[in-house]
């Protein structure tokens, strides 16, 4: 039976390639690439003359079956325009038909922005949560968030330049002034990674519109959250001396809530 290679390319820097991904691309018989054009530069940067076919977001299932078939009469290696396929690229409904159908599936490890920008970030490693693309729409962005708010792992997401500013104030207003690192232009010429609370970077991003590619690495709840949530005694006074430093009702619920495990609605209604 043949074998799927599923292969990362470069998020940015050419030299990011593996030896064996190279020897890889050069020896099969079929490259499944997202993009054609993308990968044919690096194809041709490497002078790796190997049949390229399209494997798309819009016909990664009218194309299974030629890929499949493919697979019939020799290797194949699947890529994406940057990165690991099928992370947040195409990928995973082919890998898995060709596990149903038991062709051998090997995995190279390789360049993603996720593990990139996590490492860089400064923020805990050890257990981390992946959110793909945050929702577009206001809020469908703000509800994902508060999904997360009590989650304590580190969460990363992939983010547009055009939407930075606005995820960043969703996280204030959803998470609180989590530190947060933007890691923007990975590997490449102006790469940088700003890292601080997340009210003092959007403060920068407001200055300095974002441009290029970004992967967003936000801190897990703070320890002070419970798994279980306060008793009303202790989300009451906690509310009390909110309002009595000035917090107005809203404020103080809303700063209770992301600590209690509460839901701010309810400390708002407390009589
Ligand atoms: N499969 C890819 C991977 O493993 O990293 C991710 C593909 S996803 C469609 C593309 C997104 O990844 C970009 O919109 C951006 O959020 C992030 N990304 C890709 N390259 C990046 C880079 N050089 N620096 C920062 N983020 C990057």
């Amino acid at each position: 039976m043949k074998r799927l290679y599923i292969v990362p390319t470069p998020i940015g820097n050419l030299e990011d390639i593996t030896l064996r991904a190279l020897r890889i691309l050069r020896e099969v018989r079929l490259i499944a690439a997202e993009d054609t054009r993308t990968t044919r530069k690096l194809l041709d940067h490497y002078q790796i003359k190997t049949p390229l076919t399209s494997y798309h977001e819009h016909n990664k299932l009218t194309k299974l079956d030629a890929i499949l078939d493919a697979l019939t009469a020799g290797d194949v290696a699947l890529v994406s325009d940057a990165g690991t396929p099928g992370i947040s690229d195409p990928g995973f409904e082919l890998i898995r038909e060709a596990i149903a159908r038991e062709i051998e599936i090997v995995p190279l490890p390789g360049p993603s922005a996720i593990v990139t920008a996590l490492v860089a970030s400064g923020l805990p490693t050890d257990s981390y949560v992946y959110l793909g693309f945050l929702p577009r729409k206001a809020k469908a962005l703000r509800e994902a968030l508060s999904e997360v708010a009590h989650e304590r792992r580190t969460l990363v997401a992939y983010e547009s330049p055009n939407r930075l500013v606005e995820t960043l104030s969703a996280i204030l207003e959803t998470l609180g002034d989590r530190p947060v690192a933007v890691a923007r232009e990975l590997t490449k010429i102006y790469e940088e990674i700003r890292r601080g609370p997340a009210s003092v970077v959007l403060a920068h991003y407001r200055e300095h519109e974002p441009r290029g590619e970004i992967t967003l690495v936000i801190g897990g709840a703070p320890e002070q959250i419970d798994d279980h949530p306060w008793d009303e005694e202790r989300v009451r006074a906690a509310l009390q001396a909110r309002l009595d430093a000035g917090e107005s009702r809203r404020q103080a619920a809303k700063a209770v809530a992301a600590l209690s495990g509460w839901d701010s609605r309810a400390i708002y209604d407390l009589q």
